[in-house]
């Protein structure tokens, strides 16, 4: 009997828990709608940004709401914190560049993931003119190949005059490894990504000779920072590149984002250009 009283008790308490818990998630709800009401019955002009913050808060419980990862709901809720928290907040930036772009830096970055470079490097709308593309690679000039790459470098360069352009590496970088992985006789088994990467073939053929003691790990490794000389190189085959690194209006710069370490490496390349002598 006392068993039976005690469990019912324990029911009782329970019951009653879960009912003040309840009560306690329903009155904070209503007490914070109420107080949000009273708030804007005193200020009216608070109005609008209410509203903002309220679809804020609507997309991204939409997003919460469910166990299973809701795309339109993730990119809703991300695009409402981003014109709440960045673009209203600084009109001015935001207006400046409604009337165009003035962009210092071109930036090649690779299409990884975890490695881009406004999140990384910390630049804002208007700072960097990006390409990214598998293993951040700039093929050589080429008037029938790999015209996304040369459309960017020519626009950037001869229309905004971007006056930095910026190649950047990546530790773990998938796409090194799928070149380091390349069997010798060139075979290929993708449709696109292994003739992409190609690109650094130079860097891998280097990498091989000085460094065969290493492991294929660090072979990877220093393969990423030489690709990114390759493309260096490859960018002075772009004659309005060739032109303002001669006219020192564009400097190339070479780097490498360890984001394993969380290091960041930045380089100079000392060409020697010499201007071409028409014969
Ligand atoms: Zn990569």
């Amino acid at each position: 009997m006392a068993a039976k009283f005690g469990r019912c008790m324990m029911l009782c308490c329970s019951r009653k828990l879960s009912q003040k818990e309840d009560m306690a998630t329903s009155d904070s709800y209503e007490e914070a709608i109420a107080g949000l009401s009273k708030l804007l019955s005193e200020k009216a002009d608070l109005g609008s940004v209410a509203a903002a913050k309220i679809k804020q808060i609507t997309a991204e419980l939409e997003a919460a709401g469910s166990n299973e990862f809701n795309p339109d709901a993730r990119i809703k809720s991300g695009f409402i914190h981003f014109k709440n928290e960045k673009y209203q907040k600084d009109p001015a930036l935001y207006g400046a560049l409604a009337k165009g772009q003035s962009p210092k830096f071109l930036v090649f970055a690779c299409s990884d993931s975890r490695v881009c470079p406004s999140h990384i490097l910390n630049f804002q709308p208007g700072e960097a003119f990006v390409v990214r593309n598998i293993a951040n690679m700039v093929p050589q000039f080429d008037l029938t190949k790999y015209s996304g790459v040369g459309a960017a470098i020519e626009y950037a360069v001869v229309h905004l005059k971007v006056e930095n352009i910026v190649v950047i590496g990546h530790s773990c970088c998938g796409g090194i490894k799928g070149l380091m992985s390349i069997p010798d006789d060139g075979t290929t088994a993708s449709d696109f990504i292994e003739d992409w990467v190609k690109i650094g073939s130079s860097a891998k053929a280097r990498v091989k000779t000085e460094c065969n003691s290493l492991s294929f790990e660090e072979q990877c490794h220093n393969c990423e920072k030489e690709a990114v000389n390759v493309s260096l190189a490859n960018l002075l085959t772009y004659p309005y590149v060739k032109e303002g690194v001669m006219k020192k209006s564009v400097a190339l710069k070479g780097a490498h984002y360890d984001f394993v370490k969380g290091a960041f490496e930045l380089w100079d390349l000392d060409f020697k250009v010499t201007p071409t002598v028409a014969l």
